[in-house]
Formats: C-alpha cells, sequence, structure tokens
C-alpha cells in the first residue's frame, strides 16, 4: 500500500448531529492521510474571536444555536480549501454541508475543484454518517470540555481528564463552549433534524453515503471509518 499521507484522497464529509464524534474521527482521519480537517464551525468561531465582519453577522446566531446563512459558509469554505495551500491532496469537512443547498454547491465546487488539482480522479465526495442515539448525544454534549490551548477534547463522563477540569497535555483550565449549554443544545439537535436529515437522504439517493454506528466505542468507530475510507474508490 503506499504511504497514506501521499495519496489524493479527496473530499470526505463526515455527517452526525452535534455531539456524534465528527470532531474527533475527523482529527484522526486528517493525522492518518495528512490532510487537513476543516470545521465550519471552528472557522466560524475564529471569525467571531478576531472580530471579522462576518464574525460580527454569525456572532448571534451561533450563540443561540441557528445556522449561518448558506451563502456565508460556502464563501468562507471556499477560501479556506483555495488560498490554505493545504488542501490539494484532499481534506475532511467537519460540519458542512449542513443543508440541501450546501450539499449542492459542495457537488458543484469539488467537480471543478478535482479538475484542477486531481484531474480524472472521482468528483463525489466520500460522506460517512455517525448515527448516535439522543439520549447519549445529550450526555456527551453536556459532559464536553476542550482545551482553549491545545484544542484536546475531553468528556467529563466517557474520557475525563487525569486531572479535573485541567488538560493531561499543557495543564490548561478546560472550558465548556457556549454553545453547549443545555438550552442550546437542544436547539441545536432541533436545527440538526430540521436542516440536515435531508442530506442523508441526498446522498443516500446518490449512492454515496455509508452509515457507521456511533454508539459503539471510540476505537470501534475509527476502525469503521478508517475501512470505509480505504475501501472507498479514492485510494
Ligand atoms: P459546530 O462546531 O459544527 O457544532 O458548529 C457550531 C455552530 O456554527 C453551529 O451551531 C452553526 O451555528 C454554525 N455552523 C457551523 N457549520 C455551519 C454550516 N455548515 N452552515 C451553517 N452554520 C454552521
Amino acid at each position: 500500500m503506499t504511504d497514506p499521507t501521499s495519496r489524493f484522497v479527496g473530499a470526505i464529509v463526515l455527517l452526525g448531529a452535534p455531539g456524534a464524534g465528527k470532531g474527533t474521527q475527523s482529527k484522526i482521519l486528517a493525522r492518518q492521510y495528512g490532510i487537513p480537517q476543516i470545521s465550519t464551525g471552528d472557522l466560524l468561531r475564529d471569525n467571531v474571536a478576531r472580530g471579522t465582519e462576518l464574525g460580527a453577522v454569525a456572532k448571534s446566531v451561533l450563540e443561540h444555536g441557528g445556522l449561518v446563512s448558506d451563502h456565508l459558509v460556502e464563501e468562507m469554505l471556499e477560501q479556506r480549501i483555495r488560498t490554505g495551500g493545504d488542501t490539494s491532496r484532499g481534506f475532511i469537512l467537519d460540519g458542512f454541508p449542513r443543508t440541501l443547498v450546501q450539499a449542492e454547491w459542495l457537488d458543484r465546487f469539488l467537480e471543478g475543484w478535482t479538475a484542477e488539482v486531481a484531474p480524472g480522479r472521482a468528483t463525489t465526495p466520500v460522506v460517512i454518517n455517525v448515527a448516535v442515539g439522543y439520549n447519549q448525544l445529550l450526555r456527551r454534549l453536556t459532559g464536553r470540555r476542550s482545551c482553549p490551548t491545545c484544542g484536546r477534547i475531553y468528556n467529563v463522563y466517557s474520557q475525563p481528564p487525569r486531572v479535573d477540569e485541567v488538560c493531561d497535555v499543557d495543564g490548561t483550565k478546560l472550558v465548556t463552549r457556549r454553545d453547549d449549554a443545555e438550552e442550546v443544545i437542544s436547539e441545536r439537535l432541533k436545527a440538526y433534524e430540521r436542516q440536515t436529515m435531508p442530506l442523508i437522504d441526498y446522498y443516500k439517493s446518490r449512492g454515496n453515503l455509508h452509515e457507521i454506528n456511533g454508539d459503539q466505542d471510540l476505537d470501534k468507530v475509527t476502525g469503521a471509518v478508517l475501512k470505509l475510507v480505504e475501501n472507498g474508490d479514492r485510494l
């Protein structure tokens, strides 16, 4: 097998409700293939933190758990992919697409982008849906903590740090994301149901949806995800 960090991988899309473990699995895939994980949520939070024009528009939407407009997110993502300098072998999308409009935009974008960076390769993304039950999602989201310094993610129930509320790696005090507050969580899960579930049907009808049971242990989920990508039509 060729070195996984030198092959063209293309676009991998991870679908799943907030808390399904998309972020964790994306980071593992990113390391394995040496391609970036692109989280539209992270990009938006970064814009808010830097006080950009986009950040000013996105701030209240993020705080209330709604969705930022398709056009703004698409533009931000395209810029990240085209100017990042690290995407020529592929990238993992975490949190995008979230609506049918975004999924259709992505198909069009990938046709153009693949023709530029890897002519002749398949343009459709490998789409993986990480499915997790509702109660399990609530537990994961309310227990989630992250390190503001290194980005490592913990869960007070299932993956606690060695010392309460402190990062194992660098000793920084862990934080709870603002939108992981309980009342915002139910709004985010509702937005997910309403706007994102149709994506599952969209990709299913196009024949490129792969389902994974996200209720299993983290390692099992990772094993299933890697197997899928390896057996996909990309590598
Ligand atoms: P996440 O970190 O993926 O859970 O995203 C956090 C928040 O960012 C979401 O609740 C939305 O408000 C916003 N967001 C992230 N990705 C998108 C997207 N693709 N479309 C619209 N809004 C998004």
